[in-house]
């Protein structure tokens, strides 16, 4: 999304807000100096679990984009580690018990229609070679290893960027 959607009264005390022009962007704010919307990006996380030249993906339940493959992943709780969030996210929609093995690439999405994001996307393996046969769970209506040569169109075009930035 280009722009903020912004909200009309305070989420605290619910006063009218009024627009407030701040280092270039508008911004909604109380009168009473409570609260001010900022509008950052929500923060996501991730997991690209690769094993034996084949990546996991999960198939969206809900909207937005139900139906479209993606990376396992979520948003990161209040008070949750993101690499934590992603590891959490990956077992509960695949079943598949994960851990990080590098730094995460971080990137933006202006794609998703609830509102930007920025993604932590988090390269991982399993923890157990033995199991890891996924099993869709949670927000994912099925998950399945995919060769990496020939991944399907993605739902969020920043998934897509994670994976290809990994390189070959
Ligand atoms: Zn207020």
């Amino acid at each position: 999304l280009t722009d903020l959607r912004p909200f009309h009264f305070c989420p605290l005390c619910g006063t009218v807000l009024v627009p407030v022009e701040e280092d270039g962007h508008v911004r909604p704010t109380c009168p009473t100096g409570d609260f001010r919307q900022y509008g950052n990006p929500a923060a996501a996380a991730n997991g690209i679990v690769m094993y034996d030249d084949r990546i996991l993906l999960v198939q969206r339940g809900r909207e937005p984009f139900a139906g479209l493959w993606a990376l396992p992943g979520g948003f990161v709780e209040w008070d949750e580690e993101p690499a934590e969030t992603a590891t959490r996210e990956v077992f509960e929609e695949t079943g598949v018990r994960v851990r990080v093995t590098g730094r995460p690439i971080l990137l933006l999405d202006t794609t998703d229609p609830r509102g930007n994001t920025v993604s932590a996307n988090y390269p991982a393996e399993p923890l157990d070679p033995s199991d890891i046969d996924p099993l869709g769970g949670d927000d994912a209506s099925a998950a399945r290893w995919w060769p990496l040569e020939g991944i399907p169109v993605l739902a969020f075009e920043n998934h897509t960027r994670a994976i290809e930035s990994l390189g070959p």
